[in-house]
């Protein structure tokens, strides 16, 4: 239900007199726009109102001013993500944008750590650290130059989150806590995660429903001085999965990016902005970091003999092309402005083959249709030396989103604009993404991101999932922060 009018005047007046004027939108396109991921919500809501907190006290005000009052609080980083986790379930939410949160607080090189305002983008963490000859220990999604610190601390990335050394953020009673290390009172500094149990732990991969991340900590290193790349094709997928299995322990290289030709195509032409010169096979994308060039190459070279047992290389320009590839979100859409989808899947490397096998089963069985809807399929795999991550992406022609649109080129923007809807093509996309995350939630797989579509808690194991719910209680008792998020109460997906 609304909140009634009066009500409303006297909210909006209190959170300008935080945050300021300018920094509270009620306007219908631009709410819109706050509210909407990448991909289609039938039945989401569009908040009531954004308001962009500029700093943490200004959150913890926020935050002391909307207890009590039943309205929903959804939290928007970079907007980056397509598992409909910071869209809002009602019409009433206060949506809190935290790009205004965008300050470096300090980097230690001397006790290797950086603290920065959680709605920093990694585009500003690279730059701030590379003055330093350094870099953070943290594998940066690749939509980094729009996606925020907070963003990713509350989704997961795929290397995994060891290098967050601790966590500052509000909880939904108003308080600030700090963890590990620096949530000491006296002399709080934020150089270790493993003071006591894992607070920050707790608050990673949260999607937003533990609390409102205000800054973080992250380890950081000397940047690497030296990188070999190498690029391979392979004639058949088993070909390319079976190397990538025996590349496994090669724990030194830092990329193993698998594409099939489709995404081969795709990924070259919008990375050279020409057409790909490869037809066919798929491809491996190798990068070893390295104290120095010699040992890059010394990598590159062991797994060079792995890979030549079963494929063929490449020009390593492309891998070089890949690894050196500046952050961008250019590639949410195909050089054409074909919009584009992913589902991730996260199996124990043991399981990679049958998962391929009955991810491309499930393709094929499913061509006639993909093909009526103009629909193309590319997939992405990796194996690093903890899991085999399998991810299909569906291209399709369909209205672009304003969010895709806000970044990228204007001219292309405007050519773009002109993209008609696709209504059946929207029904279509929506009812195989379902299935393909219904496919390898049956086969046992977990997934990077935890959004309201990967349905979290149902998956849980009975004591594990109370135990969930009960945090869950004790953070945040009136299921303010993003309420549906990690499957919990009032999901739907
Ligand atoms: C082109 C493209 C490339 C991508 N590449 C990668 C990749 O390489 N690796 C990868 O893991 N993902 C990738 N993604 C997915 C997505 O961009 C990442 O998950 C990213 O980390 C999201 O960050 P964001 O700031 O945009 O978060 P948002 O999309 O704004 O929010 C994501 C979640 O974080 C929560 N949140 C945001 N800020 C805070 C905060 N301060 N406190 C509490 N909760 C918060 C939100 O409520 C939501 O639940 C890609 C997406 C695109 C479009």
């Amino acid at each position: 239900m609304m909140p009634g009018i009066e009500t409303e005047t006297s909210l909006l007046r209190d959170l300008a007199s935080i945050v300021g004027p300018p920094h509270v939108i009620t306007e219908e396109a631009e709410r819109r726009y706050f509210s909407s991921d990448f991909f289609y919500w039938d039945g989401a809501g569009t908040a009531a109102i954004v308001v962009s907190p500029g700093s943490a006290e200004e959150v913890q005000a926020i935050i002391r001013m909307l207890a009590g009052s039943g309205r929903e609080i959804a939290i928007r980083g970079g907007g980056m993500s397509t598992g409909r986790s910071y869209v809002p379930q009602g019409n009433a939410a206060i949506l809190l944008d935290m790009q205004r949160l965008n300050r470096i607080r300090e980097i230690n090189p001397k006790d290797r750590y950086l603290v920065a305002e959680t709605g920093c983008t990694w585009q500003q963490i690279v730059d701030a650290l590379s003055a330093h000859e350094m870099v953070c220990d943290f594998t940066i999604p690749g939509s980094g130059s729009v996606a925020t610190v907070g963003g990713a601390m509350a989704h997961n990335v795929t290397g995994g989150m060891k290098g967050v050394l601790g966590i500052e953020a509000v909880r939904a009673n108003g308080d600030m806590i700090r963890t590990g290390s620096w949530a000491r009172e006296a002399a709080p500094a934020p150089y270790w995660r493993d003071y006591g149990p894992d607070l920050t732990g707790l608050f990673l991969g949260d999607t937003g429903a533990f609390g409102i991340k205000t800054a973080i900590s992250l380890h950081i290193s000397p940047a690497p001085e030296a990188s070999g790349f190498a690029s391979f094709a392979f004639s058949s997928e088993p070909d390319l999965i079976l190397t990538m299995l025996a590349l496994s322990n090669c724990d030194y290289l830092s990329m193993r990016s698998g594409f099939d030709p489709a995404l081969t195509r795709i990924v070259i032409e919008v990375q050279t902005g020409t057409p790909a010169p490869l037809t066919s096979g798929w491809t491996l994308h190798l990068r070893c970091d390295q104290l120095n060039e010699a040992a890059a190459q010394a990598g590159i070279l062991r797994a060079r003999n792995i890979c030549l047992r079963r494929g063929y290389e490449l020009p390593q320009s492309i891998a070089a092309g890949l690894g050196a590839q500046r952050l961008s979100v250019r590639g949410c859409l195909s050089r054409a402005g074909d919009r584009w989808i992913a589902t991730n899947a996260v199996f124990p490397l043991s399981r990679a083959a049958e998962a391929t096998e009955k991810l491309r089963e499930f393709l094929n069985a499913h061509e006639a249709e993909f093909i009526a809807h103009d629909v193309k399929i590319a997939s992405f795999v990796t194996a690093n030396p903890y899991h085999f991550q399998l991810e299909p992406l569906f291209w399709w022609s369909d209205k672009v989103s304003e969010l895709a649109l806000r970044h990228i080129d204007s001219g292309e923007a405007e050519k773009f604009r002109l993209i008609p809807e696709k209504p059946a093509n929207r029904v279509f996309i929506t009812h195989m993404r379902h299935e393909v995350r219904d496919l390898f939630q049956d086969l046992g797989a977990v997934h990077v991101h935890t959004s309201k579509f990967f349905r979290y808690a149902e998956l849980l194991c009975p004591g594990t999932r109370r135990l969930l719910q009960d945090i869950k209680q004790t953070l945040d008792p009136e299921n303010m922060l993003n309420p549906g998020n990690l499957g919990l109460k009032g999901v739907s997906s």
